[in-house]
């Protein structure tokens, strides 16, 4: 009997045969055949020829899929944001300057913001009044609302 197992280190399919405990990848890992490893079983070495060629294509067409839905996933991740702006907001300073610099930093980062992505990252900060915090962004005109229950800084600096 003769299988397929997949390198975990460089993902290429292999051939081998089944009686082999283990086997050495071309890239120098050594794969133990393991029965939860050989995604293939065949009865010949010929057929196993095609059983490599075809988990091969396989390989690549998963990672053809894979790359293509990471794709979408390379924008900004909204909590990946919210975290970055946190980290940033909590260099500058006292309160207020925390508060500017969070709605600058999301505005830098999203273009507009909402009461709940202001919300997320002072409660980051141990900054939990949001609506009086937001209040005193449109007073002192560090943000306006371009659109309802949507802020943005008035002058976004980095
Ligand atoms: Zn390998």
């Amino acid at each position: 009997m003769f299988g397929v197992v997949v390198c975990p280190r460089c993902h290429r399919a292999k051939g081998v045969a089944l009686s082999k405990k283990t086997t050495t990848c071309s890239c120098g890992f050594e794969i133990p055949v393991l029965p939860s490893r050989i995604t293939a079983r065949v009865g010949t070495e010929r057929e196993l020829i095609d059983a490599v060629r075809r988990a091969s294509a396989e390989l690549a067409g998963g990672l053809a899929e894979y790359e293509r839905v990471l794709q979408p996933r390379k924008k900004k991740r909204i909590g990946d944001v919210h975290a970055r702006v946190a980290a940033l907001a909590m260099k500058a300073g006292d309160r207020a300057h925390r508060v500017r610099a969070a709605a600058i930093e999301l505005s830098n980062e999203l273009e507009v913001f909402s009461v709940a992505d202001l919300r997320v990252v002072l409660s980051a900060l141990g900054i939990l009044d949001v609506d009086e915090s937001l209040d005193e962004l449109l007073r002192a005109n560090v943000v306006y609302e371009p659109r309802e229950g949507y802020y943005r800084a008035v002058t976004p600096v980095p």
